[in-house]
């Protein structure tokens, strides 16, 4: 993408002389190499990628799954837009959270809009339920969503620039067995995946229990400010929840002796989340409780917990998803008070999961036939005959590209079909079409007007 620079221009106003200085958006042609004719062939931004031909088999078999597990709970899909107002993301993650701090792609539209790419889709789902109305229906409301987000993160493995979230979320239901239900969901899509997990959970209570914690997180972080980084200093003053999140080493050994949020729980918040675990243990769900997991974000409120990929208990930050409850946020965007809990999981993180632990993905569905032609006459008429054989439901492949029979064959098998219908000048003229069964190496001619029956019959459909 070409840079856009802001420059500064003087005009005179029609009939006064005062001037005033208008903000131009000029497209800066230094770095423009595509319009200046350089051979320079454009690189893929750091941080993005590709999603090629090969890699979709994951995609599929990662789609087919959310549909089947949203079906099965009852979820129903909404698609957010991809951008919205800077504000949006700011109020309700915190902006002194990594990502509204650090990691949103931003920037002023030509309205003059601060608009941001989603890094995430929680907010986005809050603010959908409070534009159309949708405490009006029964609750809860059970949403999902999948698709691109978009944080400026240190690329990494697993770790890039756009990434691609599979979400839930369900509003207007506080009870804890909904807490446990989205927490159920994550577990059991990963492990029909075939990927073991543990649950990391937690509870960081309401706001009124985290009052006497932050005091007291605060007063411990201060005895060992000299050694925290400087990310964390600065959170010790501003936020000091984030503190808990920091994955520099030597802040990492200093959380292991701070205070838990779990000895501070008021006693609605410490009953909640006992239940939460009741319902977790009445289906033996592995859990760790983690004392220190807060989650990066600051609209959470009660349980938050995150599903790790078995033996990853030390490496925390490639957790492959995480979720928790967010009662404040309907409200806190000018909703009615309405709770709420959800999760997302990486999709780009599963896939390499599946790869890591070799798991089977089916391959793309096998084509039955193929339609090999010789000479531009039958090109023509085959060209018919395909566009026929597919109408009638049959699974065709072609070839048109090519010429040649040997080749054509060659890919006939390459793709696997049973059968391949071959038409020459010969078959042309006779009224004919040669039926060749691939496996066997042998082939028949048959009447060309009996070619669709011919084949279903042998296909058995
Ligand atoms: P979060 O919204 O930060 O709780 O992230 C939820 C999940 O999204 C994480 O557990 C990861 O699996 C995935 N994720 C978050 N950030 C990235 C990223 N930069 N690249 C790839 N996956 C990510």
């Amino acid at each position: 993408m070409p840079k856009v620079k802001s420059k500064e221009k003087k005009v005179k106003k029609p009939g006064k002389e005062k001037e005033i200085i208008k903000k131009e958006r000029v497209i800066d042609s230094e770095s423009d190499k595509i319009a200046k004719g350089s051979k320079k062939t454009p690189q893929i931004l750091r941080g993005f990628k590709d999603i090629l031909p090969g890699e979709q088999k994951y995609w599929d078999l990662l789609r087919k799954k959310i549909e089947q597990i949203t079906l099965d709970y009852s979820f129903e899909r909404i698609d957010p837009p991809l951008l919205e107002e800077t504000g949006l993301f700011s109020r309700s993650i915190g902006k002194e959270t990594d990502i509204v701090g650090k990691e949103m792609f931003s920037f002023i539209d030509k309205g003059e809009e601060n608009i941001s790419l989603r890094p995430e889709a929680t907010a986005q789902i809050a603010r959908a339920y409070i534009s159309h109305g949708m405490f009006n229906l029964p609750q809860p409301v059970k949403l999902y969503y999948v698709g691109p987000m978009f944080r400026y993160d240190r690329p990494q493995s697993g770790r890039y620039r756009q990434f691609n979230q599979f979400g839930c979320e369900v509003f207007g239901d506080m009870h804890p067995v909904i807490d446990a239900q989205i927490v159920i969901l994550t577990y059991n899509f990963l492990k029909e995946l075939g990927i073991p997990t543990t649950v990391q959970i937690n509870s960081i209570g309401c706001n009124n229990c985290r009052k006497e914690y932050k005091v007291q997180l605060v007063n411990y972080y201060k005895t060992q400010k000299q050694d925290l980084c400087e990310d964390c200093k600065e959170r010790l003053g501003k936020n000091p929840l984030r503190l808990l999140d920091c994955k520099e080493e030597k802040c990492v050994a200093i959380k292991e002796d701070a205070p838990q949020i779990i000895d501070f729980l008021c006693d609605e918040c410490k009953n909640h989340f006992v239940k939460v675990l009741e319902f977790l243990d009445e289906l033996e769900i592995p859990y760790n409780l983690n004392a220190h997991l807060v989650r990066g974000l600051d609209y959470y409120t009660k349980t938050v917990f995150e599903v790790w990929a078995e033996n990853e208990e030390k490496k925390g930050q490639n957790a492959l998803g995480g979720g928790g409850r967010y009662d404040g946020m309907v409200e806190m965007l000018g909703g009615r008070a309405t709770p709420a809990v959800g999760v997302s999981l990486g999709l780009e993180r599963i896939i390499l999961k599946i790869k890591e632990l070799n798991l089977p993905v089916p391959e793309k569905e096998k084509r039955d036939l193929f339609v090999g032609q010789l000479g531009e006459a039958s090109k023509r008429k085959t060209l018919k005959l395909y566009e026929t054989l597919r109408a009638e439901g049959l699974k065709v492949a072609e070839c048109f590209a090519k010429d040649g029979l040997k080749s054509q064959l060659e890919i006939a098998n390459k793709l696997g079909v049973k059968y391949t219908l071959i038409l020459g000048q010969k078959e042309m003229s006779e009224g004919t079409i040669i039926l060749r069964d691939m496996e066997a190496g042998v082939q028949e001619t048959i009447n060309y007007n009996k070619v669709i029956k011919e084949v279903k019959k042998r296909l058995e459909m």
